[in-house]
């Protein structure tokens, strides 16, 4: 039996709505521009471009309740509310036909973004890692399995921040349904079980400030509410 030289990290999980059992995470991978009116609002044409994908570090996941940190380095910390979806299945090149037998279930996240950092990076052709994956960067909600909320398509998505509505979108305006989203990265990646796509956010992202109440959800998924610290 081998072992670490240091004491191995724990291993990122999310919690499993009335369950005990969690979801071990592999990887994370998020959809830029999703919506055409968030494209709209970045200054993008939604119908030109395809979809494009960009990681976060799987222990940026953080339960999307409690505190939650104001991250360093940034004077502009925006929400963008998102559709979770874990894959209980992997493969390449999957068939969109086929992609959403691939889903073991859904939860609600934010995709919390240092825009500041991410106009730089935009600017200067840099990376946007350090805008989009620092230490939780990646709030998610308890997830449930395709058995109790099946695959959902036409549903509210909306995030309230200290009881006002700041975004507010249906899933069913997605450029990309999850299953186009699903089969695109798998030419890109191998997926695998584990890993969390956060699907895109509708328009209405804005800046959020340390004691700010955020309460997000998808209808028919999952409501969150966490504060930020
Ligand atoms: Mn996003």
């Amino acid at each position: 039996m081998s072992e670490y030289v240091i004491t191995a990290p724990a291993a990122p999980s999310v919690a499993v709505a009335g369950s005990q059992a969690r979801f071990p995470v592999r990887r994370v991978f998020c959809v830029g521009r999703n919506y055409a009116a968030h494209a709209r609002e970045m200054g993008s044409d939604p119908n030109r471009e395809p979809p494009f994908f960009f990681t976060k570090p799987a222990d940026a996941v953080v339960p999307a309740s409690g505190a939650v940190p104001y991250p360093p380095a940034t004077q502009d910390l925006h929400h963008e509310i998102e559709l979770v979806v874990a894959l209980g299945g992997g493969g390449s090149n999957v068939d969109p036909a086929n992609a959403l037998d691939l889903v073991w279930g859904y939860g609600v996240g934010i995709d919390l973004t240092r825009r500041d950092l991410q106009a730089v990076a935009k600017d200067s052709g840099r990376p946007w890692d350090m805008a989009k994956g620092f230490d939780a960067s990646a709030p998610c909600s308890a997830l449930h399995p395709v058995s109790a909320v099946g695959h959902p398509a036409d549903a509210r998505i909306w995030l309230e921040v200290n009881g006002e509505l700041k975004q507010e979108g249906n899933l069913n305006e997605m450029i990309w349904p999850v299953a186009d989203v699903i089969a695109s990265l798998s030419r890109l990646v191998t997926l695998a079980p584990g890993d969390l796509i956060y699907s895109g956010t509708p328009s209405g992202v804005a800046a959020l400030k340390p004691g700010d109440r955020v309460r997000g959800g998808v209808d028919g998924v999952e409501v969150f509410e966490l504060q930020i610290a």
